[in-house]
Parts: C-alpha cells; sequence; structure tokens
C-alpha cells in the first residue's frame, strides 16, 4: 500500500490547533511533504513564540500520519522564519544571539559530553571526509565517538563509511545509530533513498538535524562529531546556534577563494558564540606517489596564514592524495584501512589538537563508585 500526499493531508484534517480549532490540514502550515515510500517527512510552519504550544500538535500529526496504513515511519519539524524575516523577526533574532559572555546555550544531549562541528564555508573541500577520518582518528585515541551527518543537502556518511541497511526503532520514536568503525552513526542519508532529491528549506533542515540529534539512542559518548551542511546561510547560522557546540573546526583548501569563505565560516561560529578550534587546510599539497616529489598545487600555506590573521589555531594540514579519495569513496575511512599511510597520521595529528583544545572533558572520566 503506498501512501500519498493527499493521504497525508487528510490525516491531518483531525488534527487541530489548539488555539483556533481548526484543522492542521487547511491552516496552510503544512510544508515540505514528502514522501518516500513508507517514509513521510514534513514540515509545520510556526511563529518561533508558538514552539512549546504547538509541540502536542507536532506530536499529534505524526501519530496521525504514523496511523496511515503502509506508513513505517514519520519525521515531522516545527519550522519558524518560513518567509523572509520581517523586521520584527531579525529583531527577536537578534535577541536571541548570545550576548558577549553570557549565551543562552541550547540544552545538551544527555550522555554526550561534547559536540562539535566540522564546517566548511562552501562545498567541495573535503569537509565530510575530513569530519569521517577525524572521528575514527578520535576514536582511535580512545574516545566514544559518534557521527551526526548534518549535511542534509546531500549526506555523505552512509557512502564515506559504507553503511547500508536502515536504523531500527529501539522505542517510541527513537532510532538506535548505525555503527562502523567503532562509531556510532545517523544520516538522514539512512533514512531517505539515495534517488530521492531533497528539497529542504533551511527551517526544515534545521528540524530534521534536532531530531536525528535528539531522538536518537546514542549512549555514553565523550564526543559527537557534527559533518555540518556547507555554507554559512541562514540554515547554518541557526543550527549552529540551537545544537549545543562545543567547537568548530573549519576546512578549508588553500586558494584564496576557498578561504575567504572559510572566513565567513569562522565569523558565523564567532557570531554565535561557538568557539573556534581552529583552521585545517585540506588538499594542501601533493606527494607525488611515483618520485615522493611535493608539489604545492593550491599554493599551500594559505590556510595557515589566514588563521594567524585570524588569531585562531591552526589545526594542520591533510595532503591532497589519491588514498584518501579512494578510500573515501569506497567506505572505508583511511584512519581504519590503512592507520600507518602518512595520510591517516595527519588526520590523527588533527585529533590530537582537537582532543587538546577540547580539555578535561575530552579525557574518559573516572568512574566513581558508591558502596
Ligand atoms: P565536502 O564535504 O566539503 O563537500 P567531500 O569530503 O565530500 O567534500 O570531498 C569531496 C571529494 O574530494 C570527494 O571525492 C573526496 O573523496 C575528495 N577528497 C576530500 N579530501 C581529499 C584529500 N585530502 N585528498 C584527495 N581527495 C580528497
Amino acid at each position: 500500500m503506498t501512501v500519498s500526499r493527499a493521504d497525508v493531508l487528510r490525516a491531518l484534517e483531525l488534527v487541530k490547533l489548539p488555539a483556533s480549532g481548526q484543522s492542521l490540514a487547511a491552516s496552510g502550515r503544512i510544508a515540505d511533504v514528502l514522501v518516500d515510500g513508507g517514509k513521510v517527512i514534513f514540515a509545520i510552519g510556526i511563529d518561533p513564540t508558538e514552539a512549546t504550544a504547538m509541540e502536542p500538535v507536532r506530536k499529534a500529526a505524526e501519530s496521525a500520519v504514523g496511523g496511515l496504513p503502509g506508513v513505517t515511519q514519520v519525521l515531522v519539524g516545527l519550522t519558524a522564519d518560513k518567509a523572509p524575516p520581517s523586521a520584527g523577526m531579525q529583531a527577536r533574532r537578534q535577541a536571541q544571539q548570545p550576548a558577549p559572555g553570557g549565551a543562552p546555550k541550547p540544552s545538551g544531549v544527555p550522555g554526550v559530553k561534547q559536540i562539535i562541528a566540522v564546517a566548511s564555508g562552501k562545498g567541495g573541500v573535503g569537509k565530510s571526509t575530513t569530519a569521517a577520518n577525524l572521528a575514527v582518528a578520535l576514536s582511535g585515541l580512545g574516545l566514544k565517538v559518534g557521527v551526526l551527518d548534518a549535511d542534509i543537502y546531500g549526506p555523505s556518511m552512509p557512502k564515506l563509511f559504507g553503511i547500508k541497511g536502515k536504523p531500527q526503532v529501539v522505542s517510541g520514536r527513537t532510532l538506535a545509530p548505525m555503527e562502523a568503525y567503532g562509531l556510532k552513526i545517523m544520516s538522514i542519508g539512512f533514512l531517505v533513498e539515495e534517488e530521492t532529491p531533497m528539497i529542504w528549506r533551511g527551517p526544515m533542515v534545521i528540524s530534521a538535524i534536532t531530531q536525528m540529534l535528539r531522538e536518537v539512542a546514542w549512549g555514553e559518548l565523550d564526543v559527537i562529531v557534527v559533518d555540518m551542511p556547507p555554507g554559512t546561510g541562514d540554515a547554518q547560522l541557526t543550527m549552529a546556534q540551537q545544537v549545543p557546540l562545543a567547537g568548530a573546526v573549519i576546512v578549508s583548501t588553500p586558494q584564496d577563494l576557498a578561504l575567504l569563505d572559510a572566513r565567513r565560516g569562522v565569523a558565523m561560529f564567532r557570531k554565535v558564540a561557538v568557539p573556534i578550534l581552529g583552521l585545517v587546510e585540506n588538499m594542501s599539497y601533493f606527494i607525488c606517489p611515483e618520485c615522493g616529489h611535493q608539489s604545492d598545487i593550491f599554493a599551500h600555506g594559505g590556510a595557515r596564514h589566514e588563521a594567524e590573521r585570524q588569531q585562531i589555531p591552526f589545526l594542520g594540514e591533510i595532503p591532497l592524495a589519491m588514498p584518501i579519495r579512494e578510500t573515501s569513496d569506497g567506505g572505508r575511512p583511511i584512519v581504519a584501512t590503512d592507520p600507518q599511510s602518512p595520510h591517516a597520521k595527519a588526520y590523527v595529528a588533527l585529533a590530537r589538537q582537537v582532543q587538546a583544545s577540547l580539555g578535561g572533558a575530552m579525557r574518559a572520566a573516572p568512574r566513581i563508585v558508591i558502596e
């Protein structure tokens, strides 16, 4: 039995808005309905002030649609700021910006000590490859690590870790993360077929990510590495604000243009008072596998220079290397599959720096036993 968009809207006729008694289907608030086999994903548009009042409506919508024959999974998000923000909304958003020194921080994820973002000012610089290998390297340093693929426009963790299959529901709405190379991994790519075009509006991105963060049985983890959506738009900014981030690693290639984008990334995290753990230069230089000669294809060293300019730590250089591309594209992260290679060692060096800058919380906590 296949579900249609019309079926979804019919189910939502039975869900009423608390204030007006109007049906959710008729309210014009339903957006971005995506039906993929038995999975249904959609958003309910709200004003940011309605978030608490509308949570029961979101839940009711989820169970109404979940009850339709043929529906196996439902993901419903509350989304704010659908239209271009009005002056009032801008002002509200600015008011939500953390004031220096006194930030209203989003609440953490139970059991998870730290959440860090791997971000880039633009796509294609190797952010996801870096995030995946950094996660494996952190795990190799003895930490319990999760990976949240928040690159919802182009989720690549299923491919980078060679994971097939779907997450299981553990209870109610909570999903079990997938596992690979000792990591716990969650990606929207596990929930939606690869060929399904994903058209997300900014606010929906945020609610999907928040759900993946909070409705997944991560268990006890030292750190979750979040592969951020590339860019520095409104969605990324709000995400940086709504996910309780302990810090951000910015990935750039050495070219001037990429560095310009990276600078925007740094500015974005600064705006929301997320500490910048540092800048990584990816595709930094090329070592000829035949003769060992190093070529600085993209004017190597630009990111180190930029980090100095921005007064942020420089976390290291990852070479442009065929084995990195091959292992990434083959679902076998190089840090796990060829740990002795110089490429893997570059990621381990990066992981050590990240661990050091996160400090005490990244060391396994001593167990306190009360007898
Ligand atoms: P992003 O997440 O920034 O869009 P990806 O991590 O998906 O970038 O990388 C884009 C492409 O570049 C992929 O094919 C990946 O295998 C390749 N790549 C990333 N980093 C390197 C590297 N250091 N050397 C060689 N290829 C790389």
